[in-house]
């Protein structure tokens, strides 16, 4: 059923397609712990959603720390960590030649690093009460060399990859894992590039079959629906989100 259970906890869930499926979440059952560096943007969520979420939690997840803090705050919860939704990432990469040794580690801090860590602290606590899934943004960037920057592709590529791969790891531990894999979608990152018509983001609506950029309620949808019980034999999908623009 669409019918959520236990703890999940969706990072990046103050803004746009986190902030969506933080509420989408909640609204099916699942006790939400919304995560995000933005302590001020949270504390408006959490007065203006009045106790729709179970809690929030200011971290940066690209600091060391962070999975552990995250972990602390779903054991208050005293229910299983059932969902772990990562979402949180940074875009607007420049091009290769402009991109600095501090961008790069910027980049992998916070879009692959942070991932990989708080999966090595989740896989084990949701295998040990009775399984888990998880839900990564990946991009359609990740998956063609058409449109992103160098290192913002790498990035999402990279939570490709390590999406299929710990599916592979950890399926007899009873926890799914997948991606969705956006295209443009009209968010807080995007939609000042949206309206001034910039050069990629106008290509993607034009050359987007539905013929429209996404919302984060379209992106929320299908992620809800890859950590419900409907999505229980898919593990190890990217699942594009992308009104068909990768296959246009
Ligand atoms: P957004 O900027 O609206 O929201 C991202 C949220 O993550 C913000 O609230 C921000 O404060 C938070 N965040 C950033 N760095 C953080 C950190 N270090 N620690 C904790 N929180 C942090 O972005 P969005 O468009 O909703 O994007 C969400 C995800 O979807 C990102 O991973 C993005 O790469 C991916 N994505 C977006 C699009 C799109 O078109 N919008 C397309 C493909 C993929």
């Amino acid at each position: 059923s669409d019918r959520l259970e236990g703890v999940a906890v969706v990072t990046g869930a103050a803004s746009g397609i986190g902030l969506a499926t933080a509420l989408l979440l909640a609204e099916r059952g699942a006790q939400v712990i919304a995560v995000d560096i933005d302590r001020q943007a949270l504390d408006a969520l959490a007065s203006e959603t009045g106790g729709c979420l179970a809690a929030t939690l200011a971290c940066d997840i690209s600091d060391p720390q962070a999975p552990a803090q995250i972990a602390d705050a779903v054991r208050s919860l005293g229910a299983p960590w059932r969902i772990l939704v990562n979402n949180a990432g940074i875009a607007g990469a420049p091009p290769l030649v402009d991109t600095s040794d501090a961008d790069f580690e910027r980049f992998i801090g916070i879009n692959v690093a942070s991932i990989f860590r708080l999966c090595r602290t989740a896989l084990p606590l949701m295998a040990d009460q009775g399984g888990g899934c998880v839900v990564n943004l990946s991009s359609v960037f990740g998956l063609t060399g058409v449109g992103g920057t160098t290192i913002y592709s790498l990035t999402k590529g990279a939570v490709a990859t390590m999406t299929t791969q710990l599916a592979c790891e950890w399926g007899r531990d009873g926890v799914r894992i997948n991606a969705v894999a956006p295209g443009l979608i009209d968010t807080p990152l995007t939609s000042a590039r949206i309206r001034e018509g910039a050069w990629t983001q106008r290509r993607m609506l034009e050359e987007t079959p539905l013929g429209r950029a996404g919302t984060p309620n379209d992106v929320a949808e299908a992620i809800a629906f890859l950590a419900s019980p409907r999505a229980a034999f898919i593990s190890g999908e990217v699942l594009k989100v992308d009104g068909g623009w990768l296959s246009g």
